[in-house]
């Protein structure tokens, strides 16, 4: 790739204090500890930082992948050498606006943002305390919890529009958020910057024992304390996807170094050395047991890398509208 390779030259040349990863192993960027490298990988320390790498990009005619904190992503292990990521990791200014609303950065950890809502005494953010992710990923997949979502609390999008390098104001409307989708996830080269969310007052501590009480249940409930990448499968409507999983008998099993947890039937677990390819054979035999079992399609909710990765060449013979298309 003479076009990468020319780019990311004059990135550097450009850009000399510019923090650049070469050949770095995704598996280190990622909370399933797995993933081979990437060409590049770049960490821009404020926005204009960002948008002055995107506009070099652009001008070679290359598209960036944006990196949050990797906390939904299945990187694969031949890694990604075509490919220039950015990670919004250092865009971490957070701040209450005069009117009492929150400007968050897309790398401020969802955990940061709702700790400030509480400091604040701003309630409606509690579910995402346990998050691992950015406010970036966040917005991107529209994660939620224990009955709350993003979308909740979020009033306005800033976005980096890569096609027309232009900074854009969503409203939330505009971002279309759905179950673990939004407009971001359905249209190519959006960059996502800052948001605005806008919360109810409340008391400081009952948001605080709120908060303290969703984190609980997370760490009796969930496999914290093993490598992943969150719930495997989004909720098929109608059922939940941990147990239609744990009914067909799955729990404990295990490819290579990767396993379906045995603590929450939801979760793929890396418990050592586990492999993408480790990853991707046990994800396609849950979906051929879960539908043998219950006839129910499960979609992936993490990011399978690369994007062209079609679970559905192995997985079950079933109508096209309801099987993940890759996008
Ligand atoms: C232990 C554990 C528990 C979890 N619990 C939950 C949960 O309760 N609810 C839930 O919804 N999720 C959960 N997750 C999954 C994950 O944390 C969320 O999906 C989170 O929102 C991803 O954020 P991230 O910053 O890590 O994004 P990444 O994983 O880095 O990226 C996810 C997607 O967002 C894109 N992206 C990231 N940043 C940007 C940006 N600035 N602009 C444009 N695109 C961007 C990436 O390209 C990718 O497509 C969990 C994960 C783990 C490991």
């Amino acid at each position: 790739m003479e076009n990468l390779e020319l780019t990311i030259q004059e990135i550097k040349q450009e850009l000399p204090g510019l923090k650049l990863y070469e050949n770095e192993p995704m598996s280190a960027h990622s909370s399933f500890r797995i993933g081979g490298p990437a060409r590049a990988l770049a960490v821009p320390q404020d926005v204009t930082g960002l948008t002055k790498i995107c506009y070099l990009l652009k001008k070679h005619e290359l598209a960036p992948y944006i990196l949050g904190n990797g906390t939904n992503i299945l990187f694969p292990d031949e890694g990604l050498k075509d490919l220039f990521l950015i990670s919004t990791g250092k865009l971490t200014k957070l701040f209450l606006l005069p009117d009492g609303a929150i400007y968050a950065e897309a790398g401020v950890p969802l955990a940061r943002l709702a700790g400030f809502a509480q400091q604040n005494g701003l309630q409606g953010l509690e579910f995402a305390a346990g998050i691992p992710g950015s406010v970036g990923g966040g917005l991107m997949m529209n994660a939620g919890a224990y009955g709350g979502e993003l979308k909740d609390a979020v009033e306005s999008v800033v976005i980096h529009f890569l096609p027309e390098q232009a900074l854009y104001e969503l409203t939330k409307e505009q971002c279309a958020f759905g179950y673990r989708s939004s407009f971001f996830q359905k249209t190519p080269g959006c960059v996502i910057v800052s948001a605005v969310f806008r919360l109810e007052k409340g008391d400081p501590q009952a948001i605080a024992e709120k908060m303290r009480e969703l984190n609980e249940k997370r760490r009796e409930k969930q496999p914290l304390e093993l490598p992943s990448a969150g719930s495997a499968f989004k909720r098929p409507e109608g059922y939940f996807a941990a147990a239609l999983i744990d009914e067909a008998g799955l729990k404990g099993f295990t490819v290579g170094g990767a396993q379906v947890s045995e603590k929450h039937a939801g979760f793929v677990v890396n418990i050592g050395g586990a492999t993408s390819h480790d990853v991707h054979e046990l994800m396609k035999h849950i979906r051929r047991e879960v539908y043998e079992h219950s006839k129910v399609v499960l979609e992936p909710e993490m990011i399978l890398l690369p994007p062209d990765y079609r679970l559905e060449d192995h997985g079950p013979q079933v109508p096209l509208h309801r099987v993940w298309d890759g996008e």
